[in-house]
């Protein structure tokens, strides 16, 4: 059934991919985003790809008006909550940042809903709510452990909406924890587009490929990896995207919440990722060994089942097309699309 679905963040990297998954689902969708952290190019960019004009509002989540307005005039039936700052060394340096937006955002989002009777929400997690963790694969039933202000803010923000629907069972909570979601819309209109020197690794290596940076520096290589290097699960964003449909769906036709990971179960090394990454390019790939980033974990890989049994999600791509679709998308914007 058709839905009116407000994404908050909806013009950044993961919810301007979600809104086109949700459009192409028949879903009506209204984006709240003060363009903190996004282009101005990106409505229009997602009218191109849905053929269908983009619902845009400016604001900032924290701001109780301007969301009181949207539930008044909107008539919402469920939220995607993607508004959040995300940067793990900044959030080391600046946490007051943190926890104002990540945790006031959320605070006041959910009175929001609250007074407008509106109680279903997917919400953001991470896999960082792991820390280091014991087992990997790593289950949905390992234990929280923060590692910087950053996951703290996601460890929190599942415990308030915990905390939440146990007070009122009316309320139905999607959590969905991220691996390393990669990877760009197959019509390179949108993709992720870090405005500083790239912390992570994909966007780091599409910048190298590009010729906009020199080499790629791998953090370490003596850890107990197959070739030394971390290995983490990579996720097209394209599937993560669908799997935030399937799971907003489950949330309107169970009233049920849930907690998933959303990976692929499969892991992937830095140098697995380089060498696919120039096999999508075609390019040299300067790299050299430096020491470990500190607060690195080794391997990240989702068990990926619960996933499956609860939404009957999987995924449909895999490392190639993510390196091959970031190719496509940093070359469209290299030649100033
Ligand atoms: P992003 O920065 O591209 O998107 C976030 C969007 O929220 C941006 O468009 C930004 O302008 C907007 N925003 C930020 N603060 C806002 C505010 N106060 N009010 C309104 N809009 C605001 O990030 P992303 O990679 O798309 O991440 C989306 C969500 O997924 C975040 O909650 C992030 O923590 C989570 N996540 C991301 C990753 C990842 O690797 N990208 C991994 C796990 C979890
Ligand atoms: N990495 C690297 N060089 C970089 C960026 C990242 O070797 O310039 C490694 C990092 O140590 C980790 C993997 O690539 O093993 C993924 O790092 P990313 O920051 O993308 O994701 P996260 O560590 O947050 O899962």
């Amino acid at each position: 059934m058709a839905s009116r679905i407000l994404l908050t963040g909806g013009a950044g990297y993961i919810g301007s991919h979600t809104h086109v998954a949700l459009v192409a689902a028949g879903h009506d969708v209204v984006i709240l985003d003060n363009f903190s952290n996004a282009r101005r190019a990106v409505p229009e960019r997602l009218e191109q790809i849905t053929g269908k004009p983009t619902k845009m509002i400016e604001g900032d989540v924290r701001d109780p008006a301007t969301l009181a307005a949207i539930f008044k005039t909107q008539a919402i039936d469920a939220v995607v909550h993607f508004a959040a700052l995300k940067a793990v060394g900044e959030s080391m340096a600046r946490p007051l940042d943190y926890f104002d937006v990540n945790i006031g955002g959320l605070t006041t989002l959910l009175h929001a809903m609250e007074a407008a009777g509106c109680r279903r929400l997917v919400f953001s997690s991470s896999a960082t709510v792991y820390g280091v963790p014991d087992e990997a694969p790593t289950a949905e039933t390992a234990p929280f452990r923060a590692m910087n202000p950053y996951g703290q803010t996601k460890i929190m923000g599942e415990q308030m909406l915990g905390w939440l629907q146990a007070a009122n069972p009316e309320w139905a909570v999607g959590i969905l924890r991220y691996f390393n979601p990669a990877g760009a819309h197959g019509s390179a209109l949108i993709g992720e587009d870090p405005r500083d020197i790239p912390n992570n690794l994909m966007p780091f290596v599409a910048k190298v490929a590009l010729g906009e940076l020199p080499r790629i520096s791998v953090f370490g290589n003596d850890y107990d990896t197959p070739d030394g290097t971390g290995v983490r699960d990579y996720i097209h964003v394209e599937d993560l995207a669908r799997g935030h449909v399937l799971s907003l769906e489950k949330l309107l036709s169970t009233g049920q919440g849930h907690v998933v990971n959303l990976g692929t179960g499969r892991g992937y090394s830095v140098l697995e990722v380089i060498a696919a990454y120039r096999r999508a390019s075609n390019r040299d790939l300067p790299h050299v060994i430096t020491d470990r980033r500190p607060g690195d974990v080794p391997i990240y890989v989702a068990r990926a089942d619960r996933a499956a049994e609860v939404l009957g999600f999987q995924t449909e791509k895999g490392l190639d097309e993510m390196c091959a679709s970031s190719w496509k998308w940093v070359s469209n914007m290299a030649g100033g699309a």
